[in-house]
């Protein structure tokens, strides 16, 4: 977004005000200075990325210097110790001003969050937590030192990203570690990551390959035989730099491991709002939308001539129904952020998938008919709401809780319970 369109943001309001949401007082000032942060910082930067398709480094950097790079790193390893809660509404933010940096923020976030909060609820045999417990320094100490970025590259495109089989990249054991051999698609950050968060299945010769075996190793980016190969020109989420890892042969030392054996399973299966965490940035996606087309039609966004065309009640109608629109999805998906939990129940796991859905499918519509009511200057691309348009379709698509997935299992599970078959 050109910086003269700034001003048009300046007046605006957190996504979830910290009242009405009952946040907690250092919640919502941690919320606030990313969304400050978020609008001061990242989206000046953010139309430059989306043409080039280049990965905003020096966001990251930043991030680093803002300590937002430990948002979820527990407190006593220096880090900010965010909440799950807290650190999806946080993301919201800065999805509103770049959404490419909040998804590949998310990828980073993701690999302390697992291996922090999240994996305290976890169940874990002592021996299993003392290993973790000190294996995730290690990782820690990195990120808060030295600004060390992971990401998560987990698809195949095969069935292992959806949950459905086991993943195609395998580690052998060998003396000290693992030899990885594989390969990852839609890598964010490719390139640009210190350490590839991988999911493999750890496999000795002539063993079955299981979902259970899954290791979660932190590939160093330099390690011989990780290559990044591939163009990437995609429609939306250009500024991500997804593109394809090769990992041919590569020793990864056992204290990488970012989750003991057998424990990623575990939080895969009894932690399941794990994966939820892509949908904030599309939140804030949706939350942009709206806040460009009240702009727009007020005749204040900076950048286009100050004409009003509110007054028209097609727009009144159109804003209205975003409105609507707009609220309900906040509504549920505040609701299901707030409810992740080690062991949820069954409500509770369809209401992640219900918001999942919403929050994917919605952003594109919000975004799709602001274009619409706006008109075809809004859509010119010196302005943020067609990058916001292309970067919102990519929401659907996020494995393992793809739109199709969601409906898929909120169908057959509201239709079934566990165990049940038809004659
Ligand atoms: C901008 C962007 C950034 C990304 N970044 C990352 C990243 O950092 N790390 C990462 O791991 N991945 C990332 N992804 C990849 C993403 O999660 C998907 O893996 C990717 O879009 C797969 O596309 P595909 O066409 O190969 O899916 P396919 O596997 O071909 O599936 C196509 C569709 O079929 C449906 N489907 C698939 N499997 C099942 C099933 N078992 N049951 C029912 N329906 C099913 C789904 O709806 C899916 O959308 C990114 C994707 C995008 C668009």
């Amino acid at each position: 977004m050109p910086a003269r369109e700034l001003d048009a943001y300046a007046a605006e309001a957190p996504i979830f005000d910290a009242t009405a949401f009952r946040l907690p007082k250092p919640d919502a000032a941690l919320i606030e200075g990313v969304r400050c942060f978020g609008r001061r910082v990242l989206a000046p930067r953010a139309e430059q990325h989306d043409r080039d398709a280049t990965f905003p480094l020096q966001n990251f950097r930043d991030m680093h210097a803002e300590g937002l790079l430990a948002i979820c790193v527990p407190r006593e390893a220096g880090g900010a110790g965010a909440s799950f809660a807290s650190y999806c509404l946080a993301a919201a933010e800065l999805g509103r001003y770049c959404g490419a940096t909040a998804l590949s923020w998310n990828m980073h976030v993701c690999s302390t969050l697992w291996t922090g909060a999240l994996a305290d609820d976890l169940k874990m045999s002592t021996a299993e937590r003392t290993e973790h417990n000190a294996r995730r320094h290690l990782h820690y100490a990195r990120i808060v030192g030295e600004g060390a970025l992971y990401s998560q590259p987990f698809s195949e495109g095969g069935a292992a990203a959806a949950g459905a089989a086991p993943f195609g990249t395998e580690a052998k054991p060998v003396d000290g570690g693992f030899l990885v051999n594989g390969k990852k698609i839609f890598a964010s950050l490719s390139g640009a990551a210190d350490y590839y968060g991988v999911l493999c299945t750890e496999r000795m010769q002539g063993d079955e390959a299981r979902r259970r075996n899954t290791l979660y190793l932190a590939l160093p980016a330099k390690a011989k035989g990780v290559n990044v190969v591939g163009d990437w020109d995609p429609l939306g989420m250009r500024a991500t730099v997804s593109r394809t890892l090769l990992i041919k042969d590569v020793f990864v030392p056992e204290e990488e491991m970012l989750m003991p054996r057998g424990v990623y399973f575990r939080a895969a299966t009894c932690w399941p709002h794990m994966f939820l965490t892509l949908s904030p940035t599309y939140m804030g996606l949706a939350q942009a939308a709206y806040d460009f087309t009240i702009a727009y039609l007020r005749g204040e966004l900076p950048g286009t001539p100050p004409v009003k065309r509110r007054m028209f009640p097609t727009k009144q109608i159109a804003v209205a129904e975003m409105r609507v629109m707009l609220e309900q999805t906040k509504t549920l998906w505040f609701q299901a952020i707030s409810e992740a939990r080690a062991n949820p129940s069954k409500e509770q796991v369809l209401r992640a998938y219900a918001a999942q859905f919403t929050v994917m499918e919605n952003a594109n519509a919000l975004a799709s008919k602001a274009i619409r009511t706006c008109g075809g200057q809004a859509m010119l691309k010196n302005l943020a709401l067609e990058r916001i348009y292309r970067d919102s379709r990519c929401g659907s698509l996020m494995l393992p809780w793809t739109a199709e997935i969601c409906l898929d299992r909120l169908g057959r599970d509201s239709l079934y319970e566990a165990g049940e078959q038809d004659d």
